[in-house]
C-alpha cells in the first residue's frame, strides 16, 4: 500500500474566525502591568520566545501539515488586509521584548512567500533586548526560495536560518512535499545560505514511520561534519487535518539507536535551559564527542513532553496570540492594534494573557495515553507557524 492509500484526511473546521475574549483585567487601569522583562505564567514559565507567522500560504503540501485534499484550490486563505502589516508586527514584537522575549522566529506557511519579508527582517533586526543585545532573530523555511533569497536575507539582518528537509532521496522528498519539488533545489538553497553566512544552520527533518525513516541514516551521514545541526522531529498531532496516528510516530529513542548502529553518538548537555532538542554528538575514534564531526538533535514532542519548560508564544498571521501549538483559539491582538491601543495597553494585554497561561497539551497527551487521538478543533500549524 502506498502512503497516499493509507493517508487519512480529516475535513477542516475553520478555527481562524473565532478568538478568545481578551481578559477583562487587560483593560483595568488599576491593574495595569508594566513590563519589566520577566513575565511568568501559572506554571512558572517565563516568556522568552516568540514565533511569528507571516503568511498562511505555502508552495508545498507536506501531508503532515497541509494535506493537498484540504488545502486545494478551493481553500480560502487570509486576505491581505487581514494580515498584520510589518509595522504592526514590529510594534507587537517590541511589547513582547519588553516582557522578556529574547528570540524571534519568523515562520508560516512559507515565510519566504511573504512579499518584501526582507523589510520586516530589517525592522526586527534593529530591536534590542532589555539588556541591549541584538535579538536572536531567525526564520524557518522549506528552502525552496532560499537559493534566490539567502544573500538578501542576510543583508537585511537575519542571523541564522532553519531549513526543513525530510530526506535526500529525490523521489521520497518529492512525495513528501507533494508538489513534486526536487531536493536538489533545496540543497542549493542550503548551500546559498552557508555562502551568505547565515549561521549556524539547522536542518529539521520530520520523521514519519513508514514514509521517510529510511532517510535517517543518509541524512545523518550527509550532515555529519558539515557545521550544520540536523534535528529529527517526531511527527506531531498538530492541527486537525493530517489524520495523525501514533503508529506513524517513530520515537526519537529509535532514531538515536538506528544512527548508533553506524555512527557512534554520545549524549551532550543542553546548551541552554529549556532547550527542546536533546543533543547527541558524533564520537571520534576515542569514543568521545568530536566537535569537528558535529552533533544532531532529537525533538521528542510526542514521546517526551517538554511543556514544563515551554516559554514560547505564537503570533498568527492575522495577529492572534496563541499560547500553545495545540490551542484551539487565540487572543485577538489585532483588534487592539487597530483600535488605536497604546503601547502600554498592548503590553498590558500580553501580560494578563501570559500570566493566566496554563497550557500543557503534550503532557496531557502523554498522561492520557497515545491512542487518545487529536481533538478535531485545533488550529492548523500552517496558520500559527511551527
Ligand atoms: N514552511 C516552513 C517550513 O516547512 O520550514 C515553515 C513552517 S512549518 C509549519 C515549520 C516546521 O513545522 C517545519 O520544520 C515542519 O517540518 C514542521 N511541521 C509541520 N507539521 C508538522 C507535524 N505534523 N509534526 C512535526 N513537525 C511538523
Ligand atoms: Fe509548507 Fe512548511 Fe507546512 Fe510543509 S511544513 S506544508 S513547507 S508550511
Ligand atoms: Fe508548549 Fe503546548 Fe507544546 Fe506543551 S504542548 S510544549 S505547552 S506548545
Amino acid at each position: 500500500m502506498t502512503e497516499r492509500d493509507t493517508h487519512r484526511v480529516i475535513p477542516l473546521m475553520d478555527q481562524r474566525a473565532s478568538s478568545l475574549p481578551l481578559p477583562s483585567t487587560a483593560f483595568d487601569i488599576q491593574r495595569r502591568i508594566l513590563p519589566h522583562g520577566l513575565l511568568s505564567d501559572t506554571r512558572g514559565r517565563d516568556l522568552r520566545d516568540l514565533r511569528i507567522s507571516v503568511t498562511d500560504r505555502c508552495n508545498f503540501r507536506c501531508n503532515y501539515c497541509m494535506p493537498k485534499e484540504i488545502f486545494d484550490k478551493n481553500y480560502t486563505y487570509l486576505k491581505h488586509a487581514d494580515l498584520l502589516s510589518f509595522e504592526e508586527i514590529t510594534r507587537l514584537a517590541r511589547q513582547f521584548i519588553a516582557h522578556g522575549v529574547q528570540k524571534i522566529r519568523l515562520t508560516g506557511g512559507e515565510p519566504l512567500l511573504r512579499k518584501n519579508i526582507e523589510r520586516l527582517i530589517g525592522q526586527l533586526s534593529e530591536l534590542r533586548t532589555l539588556d541591549g543585545r541584538p535579538l536572536d532573530l531567525t526564520l524557518t523555511t522549506n528552502g525552496s526560495l532560499l537559493a534566490r533569497k539567502a544573500r538578501d536575507l542576510k543583508s537585511a539582518g537575519l542571523q541564522r536560518i532553519t531549513v526543513s528537509l525530510d530526506g535526500l532521496d529525490d523521489a521520497v522528498f518529492r512525495r513528501m512535499n507533494d508538489v513534486d519539488f526536487p531536493v536538489a533545489d533545496v540543497l542549493a538553497g542550503i548551500e546559498a545560505a552557508q555562502a551568505a553566512g547565515l549561521a549556524p544552520i539547522k536542518i529539521n527533518m520530520v520523521v514519519k514511520r513508514g514514509t521517510n525513516e529510511q532517510q535517517i541514516l543518509p541524512m545523518a551521514r550527509h550532515f555529519m561534519g558539515s557545521g550544520m545541526v540536523l534535528r529529527f522531529i517526531e511527527y506531531m498531532d498538530v492541527g486537525a487535518t493530517n489524520g495523525w496516528r501514533m503508529d506513524e510516530v517513530l520515537p526519537s529513542a529509535e532514531v538515536v539507536k538506528l544512527i548508533q548502529t553506524e555512527l557512534p553518538l554520545v549524549q551532550l548537555a543542553p546548551s541552554q535551559p529549556g532547550e527542546t532538542a536533546e543533543r547527541w554528538g558524533y564520537a571520534g575514534a576515542d569514543g568521545q564527542h568530536d566537535p569537528r564531526l558535529g552533533e544532531i538533535g532529537v525533538i521528542s514532542s510526542v514521546t517526551q513532553a517538554f511543556c514544563s519548560s515551554c516559554n514560547r508564544a505564537r503570533l498568527s498571521t492575522e495577529g492572534q496570540l496563541y499560547l500553545c501549538l495545540f490551542a484551539e483559539k487565540g487572543y485577538d491582538l489585532r483588534s487592539l492594534l487597530r483600535a488605536d491601543a497604546s503601547d502600554a495597553d498592548l503590553a498590558n494585554a500580553v501580560a494578563h494573557i501570559w500570566q493566566n497561561r496554563s497550557d500543557h497539551y503534550s503532557e496531557l497527551r502523554s498522561a492520557l495515553g497515545p491512542d487518545t487521538g487529536p481533538p478535531v478543533k485545533r488550529v492548523e500549524m500552517s496558520y500559527i507557524g511551527g
